[in-house]
This record gives C-alpha cells, structure tokens and sequence, in this order.
C-alpha cells in the first residue's frame, strides 16, 4: 500500500482544526462507493476534502432512484409526506460535525449545516413537556425519575462493566429481571433507541456507556437536538450539493450485486471487479489496486414496504434472510476463508425480532387542540413542539405506540396549516388498543384512528377526522432493528478488514470500538475511518467521546440513577451502611470527597 501513516485517533483542537497534506498518490486514486446513504456520503466527503482525491474520480453507486437511504423524507404526490425516521442526535457525534462544519447550507453558502443547526438548537433548545401519556392521552407524569429499584440498579452498573467478550449472544433480557422492565429507566430507553427485550445486551451496553454525560436527559429530551427540517433536506441534500460541486459522480438506479476479490493470499486481499445490475442489465466493472471500493454492507430499511391512506403495505414480496445489501454482503461473505467479511445471516433472519414499523400522519388543523392539550405547544410556532417522542404507556402490550412532531414545517415546501406527525410502533403483531389488527395489516387511515384514540380524540370523532382530515403513509421496516440481533466478535466486519488492498466495509454492520450503531454518527465514523485508512490520510480520526472514563460524568449518572439522591440515603443493609461511612471517612478532605459533593452524592 502507498505511504504514509496507519489511521490512528485523537482527541483536542490541535489535530481537530489541521488540515492533512495531499497524499502523493491522490491523484492515481479512483473510487467506488456502493450505496449512497450516509456512510458512502461521508466516505466521498473525506476523499474529497482530506484525501484531496479528485471528484470526477469518485463515482457512488446507489440503486435506489433517490440517495440518503434510511435518512429520507420526500414527498410522493401519490401517496404523500414520508418519512421513515426522525433522528435524535447530539452535541458529541465528532465525526459528523467535522462534516458539516465545512458543507455549506442550500439557503445561504455562508452557513455551514453545523452553525444553521447549533444556532437553531440555542436559540429553541429541545426539550419535552410530556414524555408519555395513559388513558388517553392524560399525561403519564413520569417526571424525571427513573424508578431503578436496588435490583434494577445494581444490573444496570453489572451491565455497565460487563465486558464486551462476555456479553457476545446475550439478549438483553438475559442480564435483566422484571425488576428493571418494570422501571421508567426501561420505558424511556427502549422507546427512545428502539430495542426490542430480545436485542443485543452487547449493544445495549455500549449505548450506556456512549451516552453516559445524558443520562439527566433522557427523561425530558433534553440531551437531544434536531435538524430544522426532515434530515433528507436538512442533512442529505446540502452533502450532495457539496460532492456534486466537487465534481463527484453520483448514478442511481445501479444496484451492485457482487463485489469479486483475489483472496489467494488472505494478507493481500484485492476487490478485482464489480457486478452492476442496471436498466436490468448486469455490467462488469474491472477494477485494479488503485480503485477504491467502499461497501455499505447491509442497510437498516432494506426491504422497506409502504402503505398509504387506503392501502396495507404489501408484504407478500419480503423474503427473510434477504435484500439487496443482505444479498450482495452473503455474496461478498462466502469469498474469504478467514471470515474476515463478516457474517450477514447473523443480522438478517429473524425478521420477527427485527421489524417494526412508522407512519407519516399529515393532518390539518383540526387534529391541532388534541396534539396542543398534550404536548403544550402550538405545532404551527416553528418551533420544538413535542420535544421528542411520547409513548402511549396504556398502548405498551398491544403496539407499543410512540409519536412525535418535530419543527413543523417539517418540509420546506409543507403547507402552513398542516402538521405531519410521525409515529411508530414496536409491535407490530398484535392487535391494537382500537384497530383490533395487527399494525402490519393496517392502512394508514387505521394506524390514524388508533393514534387519535391514544391521545384522546373521542371515538364518535374518530372516523370522520381519519377520514377527511388526515393523509397517512406507512413503512413497514423488516430489518429496521437487524444490527441489535444478539452478536459476537467477527459477525461485523471490520471497516478495513484483516489483509484488505482496495476495500473497506462502511455503515451499521460494519465494525468499529465503542460506537453505537443505529446513529448518524456511527454510519459516518465508518466512512472517515475507511477512507483515513484507505487513503492513510495524515490526521487524527477524533475519537469517539469518552465520557465514560471521565469521573465526572460517571458520579452524575449515578446521582441520577438513584433518582437525585444522596448515597448516604440510598436503602442499604447495615454492613453496606458501615462500608459507606468508614469509606467516606477515607476520603474526607480529599479531591474525591469533593468531586462527591460536586455531584450531589453527598
Ligand atoms: C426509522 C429510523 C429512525 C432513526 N433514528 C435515528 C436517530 O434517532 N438518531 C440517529 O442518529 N440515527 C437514526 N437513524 C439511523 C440513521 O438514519 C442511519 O443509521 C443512517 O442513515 C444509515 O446510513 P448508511 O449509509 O449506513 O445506510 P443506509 O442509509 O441504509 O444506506 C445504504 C444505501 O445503500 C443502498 N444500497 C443497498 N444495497 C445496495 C446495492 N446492492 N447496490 C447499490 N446500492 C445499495 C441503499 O439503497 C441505501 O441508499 C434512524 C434510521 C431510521 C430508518
């Protein structure tokens, strides 16, 4: 490989504000991204700026008619708004304001996406008034408590420290008793990340620790921060535009069906050619030393179905196992002895536990005092309105409701009086509180109705306002949740596999440390790994934020853990009671008694 140093991580401004040197050999390089998501996009990003890697030499293969991936939002004139996501994120994804600090925004080229959006998100900071309701749509009052019992907690730090080597396979509801499924600890994370009880204890742990600093945020969203609009215009679209204007090649509609690599010596591997399937035709792409290929290997919405106002989605054409980044990843798995590409039916065969699906509710302003009793804003200010999501807790055995309206519009072109509501389910097998269907059989005017019974729109109202006052579009995602399934070491590849020349693996089932997946960030980590690597760019990747290893942050969590008490009043027996005291008499007049009291915890 060219030379130059291997990809290593830093942290701090010195490394944070240089600029790498061109590589000598960037103007030899070529690349290959397949999939325009996040990952790829950010990948094209880092050749460009700091690979200096010309963008006429830079081609994305996307196979969908439109880029971004799981990040969309579009509107169909058949069908109407959709958007199958909405993305939380936060002050600490380094990766992706490195990005955007230096891509301009479509409305003025002075801006850059991070000022557009760090000013928006000082000027209407995110937080919510009513984080989950019961009895339709009364406000649940969970307040900013956690409600950890002694057990719950001391599994929560168990998991915490657990390693990761001895958490491989387990689910979730292997390292916890109903204890802690009990609590509104478990309410708020699992409908905030969307785990399922069966996920990765693995992955679970790994969010823990990433998000340690926001633990006094989760209950009332106030760690969290948002775009101005849906991420597609927002975040997507301003990327684009910056490749574009480099000179990068985007085609769409090119789906890749197998990457083919000389894998005869497994310290040299080589990716020698591309298999294109486009206006169905399969084309060959030769490809030597100096062509990059940067795979996004499996993808969150692959297999997507959509319903509208009338109709279920059609799932009849779902086969579990596949899709086309699940497909063409099993082509690329079976071709390296040493297992080194990763193991994608590990993720994609048990569409049972991974689906569930969302729904883009447009309603007018009749719908307006129902949403307003609730969340306690007016959805037309443009600003925060809900302020994240609100779980219907009395939905919890039957779907498994949450919704959430974001800065409305939430579209540029979105009319002023109407307000597009997105909502999601996790279960999406049972019968609903009032649509006595499974949510996957529904249409979208039926996932309206249930919706308007949990906030409490009176049933004789029900019908006529999901009848003329609403337009729904549906996503039913059966691998949405696939990168959570219970996994081990070597089931993801790495970004640069062991021995790897011209490749590397980008996105949610790509490997790398300490990261959580299921993030923006996490997609756009692997693209500046891969290409830092690849290219053996001079600059530190910033890494990813520790606040884990900082004291600080870890005796906060835990006065918020129990609930903003003092250790002194948490229950304990008479021998932890005298630990205690002989403990804090150790430390009296030292930093640690201090940083104690900073804290609260005495
Ligand atoms: C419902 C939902 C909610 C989310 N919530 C949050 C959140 O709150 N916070 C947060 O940070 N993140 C969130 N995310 C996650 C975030 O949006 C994704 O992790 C990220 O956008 C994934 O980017 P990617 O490039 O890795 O993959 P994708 O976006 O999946 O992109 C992969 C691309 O590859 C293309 N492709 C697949 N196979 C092939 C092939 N064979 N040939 C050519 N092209 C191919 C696909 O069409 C797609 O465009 C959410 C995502 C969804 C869907």
């Amino acid at each position: 490989m060219d030379g130059g140093k291997t990809m290593y991580y830093s942290a701090g401004n010195y490394e944070a504000f240089a600029h790498p040197q061109k590589p000598s050999y960037a103007d030899k390089k070529s690349a290959y991204i397949i999939g325009d998501g996040l990952a790829g996009l950010t990948a094209a990003f880092f050749l460009v700026r700091d690979a200096q890697v010309k963008g006429s030499h830079i081609h994305i293969l996307e196979k969908d008619p439109l880029g971004g991936g799981a990040c969309d939002g579009y509107f169909d004139p058949k069908m109407g708004y959709i958007m199958r996501g909405g993305r939380e994120m936060d002050n600490h994804f380094e990766v992706m304001w490195d990005v955007y600090r230096d891509v301009p925004t479509l409305d003025n080229p002075d801006v850059s996406v991070l000022d557009e959006y760090y000013w928006l998100n000082k000027k209407d900071p995110n937080y919510s008034l009513c984080r989950a309701t019961i009895n339709r749509g009364e406000s649940a009052n969970t307040g900013l408590d956690f409600t950890l019992d002694k057990k719950a907690q001391r599994e929560l730090l168990k998991l915490f420290l657990t390693t990761d080597e001895d958490l491989a396979y387990k689910k979730i509801s292997d390292v916890f008793t109903s204890h802690f499924f009990k609590s509104n600890f478990w309410l708020y994370w699992q409908t905030m990340f969307a785990f399922q009880e069966t996920s990765s204890a693995l992955e679970m742990k790994l969010y823990l620790q990433r998000y340690v600093h926001h633990i006094d945020g989760l209950p009332d969203f106030s760690a969290l921060r948002f775009t101005r609009y849906n991420q597609y215009e927002s975040m997507i679209l301003p990327l684009e535009k910056y490749l574009k204007d480099h000179g990068v090649d985007f085609q769409y509609g090119v789906e890749v069906k197998d990457v083919v690599f000389d894998t005869t010596n497994l310290d040299h591997k080589v990716a020698t050619k591309l298999v294109v399937s486009k206006d169905d035709n399969l084309e060959e792409i030769s490809l030597v030393e100096d062509d990059l290929v940067f795979i996004t290997n499996g993808s969150c919405v692959d297999s997507s179905c959509y319903g509208d106002q009338n109709h279920a989605p059609d799932l009849s054409k779902i086969k579990e196992g596949h899709g086309s980044s699940f497909d063409m990843w099993k082509r690329i798995a079976s071709q390296t002895k040493d297992n080194t590409f990763g193991h994608p039916e590990v993720f994609c065969s048990n569409i049972k536990g991974t689906n569930w699906m969302s729904a883009t509710i447009d309603c007018d302003d009749e719908l307006v005092p129902y949403i307003k009793k609730i969340c306690k804003r007016d959805p037309h200010s443009g600003k925060v309105v809900t302020g994240g999501i609100i779980t219907a807790k009395d939905s919890w055995d039957n779907w498994r409701c949450s919704w959430t309206i974001n800065r409305q519009g939430q579209f540029k072109n979105q009319p002023k009086d109407r307000t597009l509501v997105w909502f999601y389910s996790l279960h999406t097998d049972v019968p609903g509180n009032y649509i006595k269907k499974k949510m996957k059989e529904c249409t979208g005017k039926e996932i309206a109705m249930e919706w308007m019974y949990l906030i409490g729109v009176p049933e004789d109202k029900i019908e006529e306002l999901a009848s003329k006052h609403v337009n729904v579009t549906t996503a039913y995602m059966p691998y949405i949740d696939a990168f959570f399934e219970p996994r081990g070491e070597g089931d993801r590849p790495y970004v640069v596999p062991k021995g790897a020349v011209n490749f590397a693996f980008l996105g949610q089932f790509a490997e790398i440390k300490h990261d959580t997946i299921f993030t923006t960030e996490y997609s756009m980590r692997t693209g500046m790994e891969a290409v830092y690597n690849l290219m053996n760019v001079d600059r530190g990747v910033p890494e990813v934020w520790g606040s884990r290893y900082d004291v600080r942050e870890l005796l906060r969590a835990t006065y918020y853990a129990l609930d903003r008490k003092k250790i002194t009043e948490a229950k304990m027996n008479p021998v932890e009671k005298a630990i205690l005291k002989k403990a804090l008499k150790l430390v009296k007049n030292t930093e640690i008694e201090k940083l104690l009291k900073e804290s609260k915890l005495i």
